[in-house]
């Protein structure tokens, strides 16, 4: 429910570590959406990027007050899709596992790995029961667009990746971070894809990540600083603003039918 039903978006952005604005949003203002499931991260700012009417939320909260095992993401997804959303951009900072992910570097990332531990998972709990298809978990033509913006931009992007999910609030110990690259694989990490990814899709979204590669994580032994980690993050907030201005006032009003089966994820889904 919603204090302000008139209230109606296209658009959801969730912006992670050091994102807590949206940059250029006209009309701006702030609405408090509750849920069936508690309060989402922060007030949302509603208003336009050219065209597109958005929703833009920070993750934890404004002040990073919400650490990533800690936030309500089935709240946050609620409230995007209460608002009108059917288009969510997401953006989180991540740790780098291969050399050629470099600091400053942007990954869309198409698979996930998930070794979150406790966290709520699902909208359905129960009587419904759903089991949704993960085997591509990403929106692919929100991917491309979000490619194709960087690429406008002179950013540097990857187009794949597989991104692990881990529980935090702590990092992971050189031998995870080794196991993480070596044998499962995974090119970035962070700890706030999951649940937030499946939620998406549970909600019919079309929904995609731009991963902001902050620093190589603790298996690359590459001693790096404070300031530098902050340099990084300021400038890669920086490109992730220009990015999503690029990027979402190109998006169309709704998903394209034929470009994806995002919206279609419950079909085949509910039992
Ligand atoms: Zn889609």
């Amino acid at each position: 429910m919603l204090v302000e039903p008139e209230v109606r978006v296209e658009v959801g952005i969730i912006g992670g570590s050091g994102l807590y604005d949206p940059g250029v949003v006209e009309e701006a203002r702030e609405v408090k959406v509750y849920t069936p499931y508690g309060e989402p991260s922060d007030y949302i700012v509603v208003g336009r990027m050219g065209d597109r009417k958005v929703a833009f939320l920070p993750r934890h909260g404004r002040g990073h007050r919400i650490p990533p095992h800690r936030i309500n993401y089935r709240a946050n997804i609620w409230a995007l899709r209460s608002l009108g959303a059917r288009w969510v951009v997401s953006v989180s900072a991540v740790g780098s596992l291969r050399e050629d992910y470099r600091p400053g570097d942007f990954v869309v990332p198409d698979q996930f790995i998930d070794m979150t531990k406790r966290r709520e998972y699902s909208f359905f709990d129960g009587p419904r029961v759903a089991h949704i298809s993960m085997a591509d978990p990403f929106c692919n033509d929100l991917r491309e667009r979000i490619i194709g913006a960087a690429g406008r931009l002179g950013i540097r992007i990857h187009g794949r990746g597989t991104y692990i999910c881990i529980e935090g609030p702590r990092f992971s110990t050189r031998a995870e971070s080794r196991v993480w690259r070596d044998i499962f694989k995974a090119d970035i990490i962070g700890m706030t894809l999951v649940p937030e990814v499946s939620l998406a899709c549970e909600a019919q979204l079309c929904y995609a990540t731009i991963a902001m590669v902050t620093d190589y994580d603790v298996w690359a032994e590459h001693p790096v600083t404070a300031e530098e980690v902050a340099r990084t993050m300021a400038e890669n907030v920086d490109k992730a603003k220009r990015l999503l201005y690029e990027l979402v006032p190109r998006l169309p009003e709704k998903p394209v039918r034929e470009k994806c089966s995002c919206c279609e994820s419950l079909k085949t889904a509910v039992l």
